[in-house]
């Protein structure tokens, strides 16, 4: 099989801009529009030290960019991650932005970050980390101005020890500054899965309009977090058969399909998808390159390159990550005919019971699961088709993705006019 070595050079802020810029030509808004939406409100970094358990200091970079505010407070997940920065921080605060204009949640857009390998430290480096985090943060963050959530390598855990954090400096309980918590802090039911359950949801439509039966379908997942192996589970769940799946590691295919829970177990055990039982060992490009119905890059940005997306052959395209496909992939995929469902509308299954979460925390009364359940999926299946049917209605080369950022501009871009921001 070809595989693939040659990585275009791609800046996640410069490609975030890039799709705002698009959009403000697509709609025909003044510049001004785009000036100001180009980088966020505010960016703080921060050095945050942390005692370690030999009782030495390492001090961590951290980081909260706030994009705009004009529909809510802003919002959006924190990651721990070596490989954060600046930039990227600020290109995921601005798809947050466009992601809640989407979903039609009544939040902006923001994002934090720490340059960390959380897998390097123990629980009690981790919990530090977590606090001092918080306590950096907290003069910026609130229920009201702007609200935290997990986001890579960051879970329930992490978001109680920031949550109990910020409720010490604050000396009282305020639940609502932090969405993901564990249901006795204020969690919401569903929110772990919530993500990659918007993403299925998202998946189904996509292949009810192409016409793909997900019981006779077959699914190629890129990452194995709480994304990727919720969806390949829930995919699973309608028949479709999952074939190949990878992580940071390796990956593993099996043409005859593979239990989502046995990989998962499987990995928990040996730390790595590759080597699961019956299953041969794969690399990235020949994941992507799989023939396959759909494919759900859940991993990192920029994965699907130009490159890559010259060997794909899925018919759909569901963006369980944040900004996995860069601009001239996209290009190429829409050119050959590939149904690309975008971060900002695949993915925002998170931020919706985020949404629910916070409205409970803020009402102190909690629904039943059957009620988010419900809620979430209506709400995902009413983006995917006022998204789709507005990508229909536009010009034969408007990509979903295109649509997806036009209709979040044009609420935000009327709001910000409204509110006299500009014009
Ligand atoms: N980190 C998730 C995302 O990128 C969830 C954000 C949230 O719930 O605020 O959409």
């Amino acid at each position: 099989m070809e595989t693939q070595t040659t990585k275009e050079k791609v800046n996640t802020y410069q490609v975030a801009q890039g799709r705002v810029k698009r959009a403000v030509e697509q709609l025909d808004l003044p510049d001004d529009v785009y000036e100001w939406l180009k980088s966020p409100d505010r960016l703080v970094e921060c050095g945050i030290p942390v005692e370690m358990d030999n009782g030495k200091i390492r001090v961590f970079t951290g980081y909260r960019s706030q994009h705009n505010n004009a529909l809510g407070p802003y919002k959006g997940g924190i990651r721990f991650h070596p490989d954060v920065d600046a930039d990227e921080t600020k290109a995921l605060s601005i798809w947050m932005t466009f992601k809640c204009a989407v979903a039609r949640v009544p939040f902006g857009g923001g994002k934090g970050a720490v340059k960390v390998n959380p897998r390097e430290l123990s629980m009690k480096e981790l919990e530090r980390l977590s606090r001092k985090y918080m306590q950096a943060m907290a003069p910026i963050l609130g229920p009201e101005k702007d609200i935290p959530a997990p986001d890579v390598n960051t879970n329930a855990q992490v978001m109680a020890w920031m949550t109990d954090e910020y409720c010490k400096i604050k000396q009282h309980n305020d639940f609502g500054v932090i969405t993901g918590k564990p249901l006795d802090m204020g969690g919401c039911v569903g929110r772990e899965t919530a993500t990659a359950k918007g993403t299925f949801y998202a998946i189904r439509e996509a292949a009810r309009v192409k016409n793909i039966a997900l019981n006779e379908a077959q699914a190629a997942v890129q990452g194995y977090g709480n994304v990727g192996y919720y969806a390949a589970l829930f995919l699973n769940q309608a028949e479709c058969k999952i074939i190949a799946v990878n992580d940071s590691t390796g990956g593993a295919y099996n043409p005859n399909g593979m239990d989502p829970t046995a990989l998962k177990e499987y990995k928990n055990e040996t730390g790595s998808v590759k080597g699961f039982p019956g299953s041969d060992n794969i690399t990235t490009e020949e994941l992507y390159a799989m023939d396959c119905d759909i494919l759900v890059p859940a991993a990192l940005e920029n994965q699907i390159t130009a490159d890559i997306a010259r060997t794909v052959k899925a018919k759909i395209i569901v963006e369980g990550a944040n900004g996995p496909t860069t601009p001239v992939g996209d290009m190429v995929l829409n050119d050959n005919g590939v149904l690309v469902v975008p971060d900002i509308l695949a993915n925002s299954g998170g931020v919706i019971v985020s949404y629910f979460e916070w409205v409970q925390n803020n009402y102190n009364y909690y629904w039943p699961e059957a009620q988010i359940e419900d809620r979430l999926q209506q709400k995902m299946m009413d983006a995917f088709h006022y998204i789709y049917d507005y990508h229909c209605d536009c010009s034969d080369k408007t990509t979903m993705r295109e649509a997806a950022f036009m209709y979040a501009l044009k609420r935000l871009a009327d709001t910000m006019k409204t509110r006299g921001w500009w014009g």
